[in-house]
C-alpha cells in the first residue's frame, strides 16, 4: 500500500526542524525511523501533508555520559542502544529489553525517540522509560523543558509534546553499584508487541528490598508505573507472600483493552505474571 502525496523536508540541526515545526503547523509531522508513521500513513490513520526527516541531524544521535547522566540521542536506534558498551556496562535493562523490540530490520531503523514521541502503550520505552526515573528533553521555538516519564504519556497517542517541540534526548540516571534490573515481555511470536510486559529495577540491603522500580507495558492506555507493587517490595525480602502482594497490587492498576493478543482478564493475569518474573530476575542480579 502507497502513502498519500506528501511535502518533504530534510533539516541538518534541531533549530531549523523546529522552524518547520512551527512554520507548517500540525500538517506536517517529525520522521524518526519511521516504522510506526509509515505504516499509518498508508493505513490512511496518519495523513500528513509534510514530513520533516531529522536523520540528517548530528546532535540527536550518540550516546554519552555527562552531568552523572547518561544522555542518548532521541534518533539513536534500537541497535545502536543493543551494541552500545556504555549502556551494557551502565544502563544494562535498555540494551537487554531493546533486543525484544521487533525483528533486525526495524531495530536497525527504529529510534528510542520515535518509540517514546509515539505515545503508544504497546510500546517498550515508555514503561522502561518509566522504570528507570528517565527524563526527556523536549525542544520547542521557546527554548528546552524536561519532563519526566512518568509525566509524559497523556494516553493513547498523546504525550507532553506541543505541535512545534521535537524530543532531543533521553535522560537517565546510570545504576548505582547493585543494582539488578530485567524486562519481562510476554508476546505471542518473535517481533510481537507484547501482551504484557514488566520492566523492573531493584536494589537489595541485608536480604530486603531497599529500591524498587516497576514499569509497565501495553496493559492501560498509556505505560504504567506500578507504584503500589513497588511500596509492596519495599522493607521486604522477597518471599513468595512478598511477591503475591506486588502481584495483586500490579492486577490492580491493569485496565487493558481486549484485542487478538488476549481478553483485559488475561491481559492483567500475565501483567502480575510478567511482574514477578521480572522481580526475580532482577533480583538475581542485585550483586
Ligand atoms: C513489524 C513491527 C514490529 C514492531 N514491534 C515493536 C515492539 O515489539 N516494541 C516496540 O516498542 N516497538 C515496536 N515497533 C515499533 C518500532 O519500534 C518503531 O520504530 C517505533 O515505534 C517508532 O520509532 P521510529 O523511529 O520508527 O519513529 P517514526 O515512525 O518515524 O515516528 C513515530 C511517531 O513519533 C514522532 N516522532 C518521532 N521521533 C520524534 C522526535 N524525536 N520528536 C518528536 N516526535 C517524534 C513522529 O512524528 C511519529 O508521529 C514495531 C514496528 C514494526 C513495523
Amino acid at each position: 500500500m502507497i502513502p498519500p502525496a506528501f511535502d518533504y523536508h530534510a533539516p541538518v540541526s534541531v533549530g531549523e526542524a523546529i522552524s518547520l515545526l512551527s512554520s507548517l503547523g500540525d500538517d506536517a509531522k517529525i520522521l524518526a525511523g519511521g516504522h510506526s508513521l509509515l505504516p499509518m500513513m498508508k493505513l490512511r490513520f496518519a495523513q500528513p501533508g509534510t514530513l520533516i526527516d531529522i536523520n540528517r541531524i548530528p546532535e540527536l544521535r550518540g550516546i554519552t555520559e555527562e552531568g552523572g547522566k547518561i544522555r542518548i540521542g532521541a534518533m539513536t536506534t534500537e541497535s545502536e542502544l543493543i551494541d552500545s558498551q556504555l549502556l551494557q556496562d551502565r544502563l544494562p535493562l535498555l540494551p537487554e529489553a531493546a533486543q525484544l523490540i521487533a525483528d533486525p530490520q526495524v531495530r536497525n531503523r527504529g529510534t528510542i525517540g520515535g518509540d517514546i514521541a509515539h505515545g503508544d502503550p504497546g510500546n517498550d520505552h515508555p514503561a522502561i522509560a518509566m522504570a528507570l526515573d528517565a527524563e526527556f528533553v523536549l525542544q520547542g521555538p521557546k527554548g528546552e523543558r524536561t519532563v519526566k516519564a512518568v509525566d509524559f504519556f497523556h494516553g493513547t497517542y498523546m504525550t507532553a509534546l506541543a505541535e512545534d517541540e521535537i524530543l532531543t534526548a533521553i535522560l537517565i540516571a546510570p545504576f548505582a553499584a547493585g543494582t539488578g534490573s530485567a524486562y519481562q515481555k510476554l508476546k505471542r511470536k518473535t517481533g510481537d508487541w507484547a501482551t504484557a510486559g514488566a520492566a523492573v529495577v531493584l536494589r537489595m540491603s541485608g536480604g530486603k528490598v531497599t529500591h524498587a522500580s516497576i514499569g509497565l507495558t501495553n496493559v492501560a492506555p498509556t505505560a504504567l508505573r506500578a507504584r503500589e507493587a513497588e511500596a509492596a517490595l519495599i522493607g521486604k525480602v522477597l518471599d513468595d507472600a512478598t511477591l503475591d502482594a506486588a502481584v495483586k497490587a500490579v492486577r490492580t492498576v491493569c485496565d487493558p483493552a481486549e484485542d487478538l493478543r488476549g481478553d483485559a482478564e488475561y491481559k492483567t493475569a500475565m501483567a502480575g505474571e510478567m511482574t514477578k518474573r521480572a522481580i526475580r530476575a532482577a533480583a538475581a542480579r542485585c550483586k
